[in-house]
């Protein structure tokens, strides 16, 4: 599924098969996620993809071709697909940082396609036992939702604004951790809220219904007018993290609201070491993805049921 240029549909193509460079290999693509990044770039709120581009991020794919892997061995192939290694981010462990960084499904070719290729180095082994459907999600909603879980600090009550693919994922993980986990979606959310309760938050409601002070906020949802919204609901000492790639303008604040130590930061991308660590978490405590799943061609669909908040958990296409 091509995208020719931003704000147009993405349409059915053959693309040529591209050769293999030294280190990369070809996937057999088995499911690939559909992230709300796809739809910025697709809209054309995120600049400088790659044109025209196949989608997706969150690819789950097996070897077919390519020294660097085992032949039939299922990998995962996330947002980071390549990094410099030389710069002052690549050798400080900040690689997520890298200014030369490429990115799955951006600037480089992705998932929403039969199949793939990617830099061996950059894919991630996972655990036997889940679907390709179920992993798909982990790629970029889990590693987000785990980088902002680590950014938000070990503070015991979380509160997760938006509660889509990444916050369903993550508050499994922070239940996990023994921390208490409440859920603000928009009001009326319904469905965003029974989902929070089925994955384990104590608490969900409409933002503004604050039952009690935060140690931590994390906004995923692209709302910049949430972030004075958290920075009030935290304690003080609290972390408010925008795990988002792209956010609505923020409203300005008074001072008060960040007094007290409070912390304002967001997270970008992610480095290869969260993706191992968060496949040992789930492969200790695993996390059950909420999926609703498409076929490959209903790729434009997909993102127009994410557009318009009617997804439960998270989309998936399956190839
Ligand atoms: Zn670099
Ligand atoms: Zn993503």
């Amino acid at each position: 599924m091509l995208l020719d240029a931003p704000g147009t549909k993405l349409r059915e193509a053959e693309i040529r098969r591209p050769e293999l460079r030294p280190g990369e290999v070809r996937l057999r693509v088995g499911a690939c996620g559909v992230c709300r990044t796809d739809l910025h770039i697709r809209d054309g709120e995120l600049a400088d993809a790659k044109l025209p581009l196949v989608l997706g991020h969150q690819i789950v794919g097996t070897v077919i071709e390519g020294d660097a892997l085992a032949a039939g061995s299922r990998v995962g192939v996330p947002w980071l697909g390549w990094t410099c290694g030389t710069c002052r981010y690549c050798r400080t462990g900040r690689e997520n940082l890298c200014d030369r960084a490429r990115f799955t499904g951006y600037t480089l070719d992705g998932g929403y396609a039969e199949e793939a290729v990617a830099d061996a180095r950059y894919c991630l082994p996972l655990p036997d036992g889940p679907s390709d459907e179920q992993l798909a999600p982990l790629l970029c909603a889990g590693l987000i939702g785990y980088r902002a879980l680590r950014a938000a600090g070990d503070g015991e009550i979380v509160g997760l604004y938006g509660f889509g693919a990444a916050a369903h994922l993550v508050a499994q993980l922070a239940v996990h951790e023994g921390r208490r986990v409440l859920a603000f979606t928009r009001p009326g959310d319904v469905a965003a809220q029974s989902l929070a309760r089925e994955v384990g938050a104590e608490w969900a409601g409409a933002v503004g219904e604050r039952p009690e002070e935060l140690d931590a906020a994390i906004i995923f949802a692209p709302a910049g007018e949430l972030v004075p919204q958290a920075l009030a609901a935290v304690a003080k000492g609290g972390t408010v993290v925008c795990a988002g790639i792209h956010m609505s303008p923020i409203p300005s604040f008074p001072y008060e609201l960040l007094w007290g130590e409070r912390v304002l930061r967001s997270v970008a991308n992610l480095t290869r070491e969260d993706g191992r660590e968060l496949f040992r978490a789930v492969a200790e405590h695993p996390v059950r993805a909420a999926v609703e799943t498409f076929p490959l061609t209903a790729a434009e669909e997909a993102l127009d049921r994410l557009r318009d908040g009617a997804i439960r958990g998270a989309a998936v296409l399956t190839v």
